[in-house]
C-alpha cells in the first residue's frame, strides 16, 4: 500500500512504525475472509482491511478520531484471525494498538462511555477490588430488566449479566513465594502470572499448574510484586497505564531472575501470553527498560508450550474420557500454538475433539440449529465474495458502507441458502 506520511510525521516512532506495516498491506482481502466483525456484519468498514483503510486515513492526515473510526476500531475484537490469514505478514496487533492510543489521546466519549471505561480499568486489573465488584454485583442483579430497558444502561445489564453468582475463595498459592519442586533431582525453575481476573473468577487454575509444576520436580516462583499484564488497558488505548504494569511485571520478573534464574515466565491465560510476549516490542522505546522486557518476552511460555517440551511420566488414562478443546483466538493467532494442547490432552484422555475453527465466536450472536462452525467459515469466504487470488494492485478496493447482508435472506444470519 502506498503512503504519503511527510519526514516530520515520519519522525514519530510510533507513526514510522505503522507506516512500516501499512506498506506490507497490497489489500488482496483474504483477512476479510475470518475476520468475525465483517462475517457478522458484512461492512467493509468492519473487516480489518477497511479498518487499515481507516486507521491510514487518520494517521496520515494527522487527525484526530471521529466517530466513525472509533465505531470501526471499537467494534474490533482483536481476535488476530486476520494477522494468521494475511499472506503479507501484515501486523494488524501493533497497527490496531496504535489506533486505539490516538483514539484515546484525541476522542472525547461520551460521557456513559467513559464512565464505563474508566471503571473497568480501575476495577478488572486488581484482583482485590474485581473480587469486590462481583460480590456487589449480586445487588443489581435484580435490577438487570431494568438495566436493559434504558439503552444508556444496557453496557451496565450486560456485565451484571456476565457476573458468576458465586466466586471461589482466593488462593494461597497465589501470594507470593518460592513452590518447592518434588524430588530429589530439581527440572527447572520457573516464575508463574498469577495474573487479575482469571484468579479471582477460577483460581484453581493456577492451583492446578503450580501442583504439576512442582510434582514434575519444577520450582515454581510466585514473585513479589507481580500484576495483571496489562492487556485489558492496552486494548482500552490506555497506554501509559499499560506500560506501567509492564513496567511492573518486568521489574518483578527480573529480580526472580537475579534471585535465581529463571528457564520460564509461565502464563496460563492465553490473552496475558501474548501481550507478555509483545513487552519488549511495547517497551522498546524506553532506554531503561527495552532489554529487560525482551529477555522478558523471551522467557514468557503457555503452559502447555513449558510441558510440551519437557519429559513428563506417561499420564494414567482414564478409558471412556472424552475431551473437547476450545483453541483461543489469543491461543492460536496472538501466539501461534495450535498443536501443544491437543497433544498434551490426547496422551490423557481417550479422545480429544478440536474442531477447526478459523472464526472468533466472540462476535457471533448463536447459530442456527442448521449452521455449524465449519459451515459458517465456508459460507463467511464465500460470502466475502473474495476469490483466492489477490486483488489486482492498480485496482484498490472502494471502501462501501453498504451491507452485503442486506442482499441476503434474512431467514439465516450465517449463510446464503
Ligand atoms: S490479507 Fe491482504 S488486505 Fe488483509 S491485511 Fe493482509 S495484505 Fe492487507
Ligand atoms: S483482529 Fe479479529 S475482529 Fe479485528 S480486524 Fe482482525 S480478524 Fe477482524
Amino acid at each position: 500500500m502506498q503512503t504519503n506520511f511527510s519526514a516530520a510525521q515520519l519522525a514519530d516512532p510510533h507513526v514510522a512504525e505503522s507506516e512500516k506495516i501499512l506498506r506490507k498491506c497490497v489489500h488482496c482481502g483474504f483477512c476479510t475472509a475470518t475476520c468475525p466483525t465483517y462475517v457478522t456484519l458484512g461492512n467493509e468498514l468492519d473487516s480489518p482491511r477497511g479498518r487499515i483503510y481507516l486507521i491510514k486515513d487518520m494517521l496520515e492526515n494527522g487527525r484526530p478520531a471521529d466517530k466513525e473510526i472509533v465505531t470501526h476500531i471499537d467494534r474490533c475484537l482483536s481476535c488476530l484471525a486476520c494477522m494468521t490469514t494475511c499472506p503479507s505478514g501484515v501486523n494488524y496487533m501493533h497497527l490496531v494498538d496504535h489506533a486505539r492510543a490516538h483514539i484515546q489521546k484525541t476522542y472525547r466519549r461520551p460521557l456513559l462511555d467513559r464512565l464505563t471505561r474508566a471503571m473497568l480499568a480501575f476495577v478488572l486489573p486488581y484482583p482485590g477490588r474485581f473480587r469486590a465488584a462481583l460480590k456487589l454485583a449480586g445487588l443489581g442483579r435484580p435490577f438487570i430488566g431494568l438495566f436493559e430497558s434504558l439503552p444508556a444502561l444496557r453496557p451496565v445489564a450486560a456485565m451484571l449479566e456476565l457476573a458468576p453468582s458465586s466466586i471461589p475463595p482466593a488462593s494461597p498459592m497465589a501470594l507470593p513465594g518460592t513452590h518447592a519442586g518434588q524430588g530429589t533431582k530439581k527440572r527447572g525453575r520457573v516464575a508463574i502470572l498469577t495474573g487479575c481476573a482469571q484468579s479471582v473468577l477460577d483460581p484453581a487454575i493456577n492451583e492446578t499448574t503450580i501442583s504439576l509444576l512442582t510434582r514434575l520436580g519444577v520450582e515454581v516462583v510466585v514473585p513479589e510484586g507481580e500484576g495483571c499484564c496489562g492487556a485489558l488497558v492496552h486494548h482500552m488505548g490506555r497506554e501509559e497505564q499499560a506500560l506501567a504494569s509492564a513496567r511492573q511485571n518486568v521489574d518483578a520478573w527480573t529480580r526472580a531472575i537475579d534471585q535465581g534464574g529463571l528457564d520460564a515466565i509461565i502464563i496460563t491465560a492465553s490473552g496475558c501470553g501474548t501481550t507478555i510476549k509483545d513487552y519488549g516490542f511495547m517497551l522498546r522505546l524506553d532506554p531503561s527498560y527495552a532489554e529487560k522486557a525482551a529477555r522478558v518476552s523471551a522467557l514468557a511460555k503457555d503452559i502447555t508450550e513449558y510441558l510440551a517440551a519437557i519429559d513428563m511420566p506417561e499420564p494414567v488414562r482414564k478409558p471412556g474420557t472424552v475431551v473437547a478443546y476450545h483453541s483461543a483466538c489469543s491461543m492460536q493467532h496472538g501466539q501461534k500454538i495450535t498443536r501443544q494442547p491437543k497433544e498434551l490432552l490426547a496422551r490423557a484422555a481417550s479422545s480429544c475433539a478440536s474442531r477447526a475453527k478459523a472464526i472468533c465466536a466472540a462476535a457471533l450472536p448463536a447459530p442456527t440449529t442448521s449452521c455449524s462452525p465449519r459451515s459458517r467459515r465456508s459460507c463467511a469466504t464465500a460470502r466475502s465474495g473474495i476469490s483466492r487470488r489477490p486483488a489486482p494492485k492498480s485496482s484498490p478496493p472502494a471502501i462501501s458502507a453498504a451491507s452485503p447482508r442486506s442482499r441476503r435472506p434474512q431467514s439465516c444470519r450465517w449463510c446464503t441458502r
